[in-house]
């Protein structure tokens, strides 16, 4: 690849050739006018451009994690899937560390193992209801968390 010129979204900057997934970075920390600050971390649960999880995995993820993290932070301003499918960005209130993040995803994602169904996957409440798998998103959380001491490294090299 040649060299890329600069662009605005943070993480088209990042060469995810270089990447070991899973991992936990921030990709962005915005101090806004009235001096709080906004941090936004990349949860990445796949290796980039090799895998990527189920269209109704990251569905679920997405609605699980959404739930369950705000039992344990009352931060959490958003949750969001890539559009690749190999990851999610949470979006946090206030200046926010990986080492502070890691509890609440860890805890997160055990509540979510724990959970027997996945938070509004009906028609009323989401839009596309029957688009779901709870067994999927078991499986990935757990593989995720298997590999808890791998968080913090995010490059291979
Ligand atoms: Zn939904």
């Amino acid at each position: 690849m040649t060299e890329q010129p600069r662009m605005n979204v943070e993480s088209f900057n990042l060469d995810h050739r270089t990447v070991a997934a899973p991992y936990l970075r921030i990709a962005d920390r915005k101090e806004l006018n009235g001096g709080d600050v906004l941090t936004k971390f990349d949860v990445r649960f796949t290796q980039p451009n090799h895998t990527h999880l189920d269209s109704e995995v990251v569905h679920s993820l997405e609605h699980m994690m959404a739930e369950h993290m705000r039992n344990h932070s009352g931060d959490v301003l958003d949750v969001s899937p890539m559009g690749c499918r190999t990851g999610f960005y949470v979006l946090l209130v206030g200046d926010h560390s990986v080492d502070s993040f890691a509890p609440v995803l860890e805890a997160t994602l055990r509540d979510l193992l724990a959970a027997d169904e996945v938070p509004a996957a009906n028609e009323i409440q989401c839009g596309w209801g029957a688009h779901h798998s709870l067994e999927g998103a078991h499986a990935a959380a757990r593989e995720f968390l298997d590999r808890r001491a791998e968080w913090g490294t995010v490059s291979a090299g």
